[in-house]
């Protein structure tokens, strides 16, 4: 379910962060994560080595949201988070969306715009869904993180990849017992 545009773009650009920032096979260079953001939307003219620094510190913060067991933890770090980071809501109307809330005006740097961005959009999809929508991928040996804003809300995976592999690993066992 694509509520909004705007909102998925936040989940999305949350999950890829992380993973990119905490997972053992992501790379958080400078130009991975000025890729994270430009791949989800974010205007990264303004991206620099300092927007990097910030948001690496963003990104372990944020792992601890998807990795909440339950709603209490999830709630109390989000709650945590909000007190942090000033938000400055804002009107937009720069596209194909129609008028939107923008979490953080255009002119603020580009590290708080997406900690303003993602931080909204998670606790939207949590005040929504609960926390059956975010967790650490089910595959043996994955440490990604995944946020689910489709209509029927059952991923438990990173990726097609780790789905696929998990199968068929669990379809071998079947018949390893035969
Ligand atoms: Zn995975």
């Amino acid at each position: 379910m694509r509520v909004t545009g705007y909102k998925s773009q936040g989940i999305g650009a949350a999950a890829a962060l992380v993973n990119a920032v905490t997972s053992a096979e992501g790379t958080d260079t400078d130009d991975a994560l000025r890729g994270v953001l430009a791949d989800h939307g974010f205007f990264v003219a303004d991206f620099t080595a300092d927007t990097a620094a910030r948001l690496r510190p963003w990104a372990r913060m944020l792992r601890s949201v998807f990795e909440a067991e339950t709603l209490d933890r999830a709630v109390d770090l989000l709650n945590g988070l909000l007190a942090d980071v000033p938000m400055h809501p804002h009107l937009a109307d720069h596209d194909e969306l129609g008028l939107h809330l923008h979490y953080a005006p255009p002119q603020v740097e580009l590290a708080h715009r997406f900690r303003a961005t993602t931080l909204m959009n998670l606790s939207e999809l949590v005040c929504d869904h609960g926390v059956d929508r975010i967790g650490v991928c089910a595959a043996s040996g994955c440490d990604r993180v995944y946020a689910d804003d489709s209509r029927g809300g059952r991923r438990r995976f990173c990726s097609d990849a780790c789905a696929n592999r998990t199968n068929v690993a669990a379809y071998r066992a079947r018949h390893r017992d035969r």
